[in-house]
């Protein structure tokens, strides 16, 4: 009884931890520099944050990681994206980082300030709209809050305590040159990806293989690249969907030995995320014979004689000719 109900506890515990696992994944690479003295110690569930607040830093990246960090600057933020996509945490999701200008939105939400200014003419880089979409999917997902403007808002949306808007100094960040549309569907399509098992399967002809043969690789899941191994050798990697041998130009199975080999598919996604599928294929070509013409065995020849080599059963590289064992000529 006991061990039974062990079992499915453990097997509960498998069931929850699976999609964990996947939304670890989906956050970006995080470097961990704790501030002291400004953020209010908290214990905040995932699901208490329903608020995610876009910052601007207005100032280069390490000057400003050092400013909210220290005590001094009486304001903070979890996050600082870098303009090369680089994430800094300072303030545990579980604590409340100063970084709204507003108590009652500071408790429920997470800051992220963003390396640049509101009116700079720079604006943001791909690595950092890609990077700070990538850590808001995966705080939407683990807070269980919709993808949208009502949720995920900039500094310049939050009230006033004492009205206006943009916290208590009516900060206006991030500004025109945040593209939010661009934001916004990116984090969707992250949070999407979070959700969909990473899977590889196979795509050959069917029955036993034989001469060059097209080997595809269709993936789901956020699938970064496919290793293509043959009899547990690795014969070709793709990096790019969609996955094929050798950018399509085929796995020419008359370098193999005719009879069973394992071929297999190694599909790998963000950290540890990845997908094998192995199966058993039978190479059948016709074995590789040389037939010539213009001389037989024993045939008596004088002045120019024309020989013709004739391969079968599969392409041939080249061919040599001999007389007396010494090369004469190589097509
Ligand atoms: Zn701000």
């Amino acid at each position: 009884m006991t061990s039974l109900r062990l079992l499915s506890l453990f097997l509960l515990a498998l069931v929850l931890g699976a999609p964990d696992a996947h939304a670890r994944s989906l956050r970006p690479p995080i470097v961990w520099l704790k501030g002291e003295g400004n953020f209010t110690k908290a214990h905040r569930g995932p699901q208490s944050i329903d608020r995610i607040v876009v910052h601007v830093t207005e100032g280069a990246f390490w000057g400003s990681v050092r400013w909210l960090k220290s005590p001094r600057a009486h304001a903070s933020s979890h996050y600082v994206v870098s303009r090369r996509g680089k994430v800094v945490q300072l303030v545990h999701l579980s604590d409340v980082a100063w970084h709204a200008g507003n108590w009652n939105v500071n408790v429920r939400s997470i800051g992220i300030e963003h390396e640049g200014f509101t009116y700079g003419r720079a604006g943001f880089t791909a690595a950092q709209y890609r990077n700070s979409a990538r850590l808001t999917a995966w705080i939407a997902r683990r807070s269980l809050m919709p993808i949208d403007r009502a949720h995920i808002i900039g500094h310049h949306e939050v009230p006033g305590p004492r009205g206006g808007r943009g916290g208590a100094s009516h900060h206006t960040d991030p500004g025109r040159r945040w593209n939010w549309n661009r934001y916004l569907a990116l984090v969707r399509s992250y949070a999407i990806r979070g959700w969909e098992k990473l899977s590889v399967s196979t795509r050959l002809p069917s029955g036993p293989l034989r001469g060059v043969v097209t080997w595809r690789a269709p993936t789901t899941g956020g699938v970064r690249s496919v290793e293509f191994a043959v009899d547990e050798r690795v014969a070709w990697t793709d990096r790019q969907a969609p996955f094929t041998f050798r950018g399509g130009r085929g796995l020419n199975t008359t370098r193999l030995r005719n009879g069973t080999h394992v071929f297999e598919l190694r599909a790998y996604g963000d950290g540890t995320r990845h997908d094998i599928t192995r199966w058993m294929v039978v190479v059948s070509n016709a074995e590789f014979t040389l037939t010539s013409a213009g001389a037989r065995p024993w045939t008596r020849v004088r002045g120019t004689v024309r020989l013709r080599a004739r391969p079968a059963g599969a392409k041939a590289d080249r061919v040599l000719f001999a007389v007396d064992g010494r090369r004469v000529a190589l097509d």
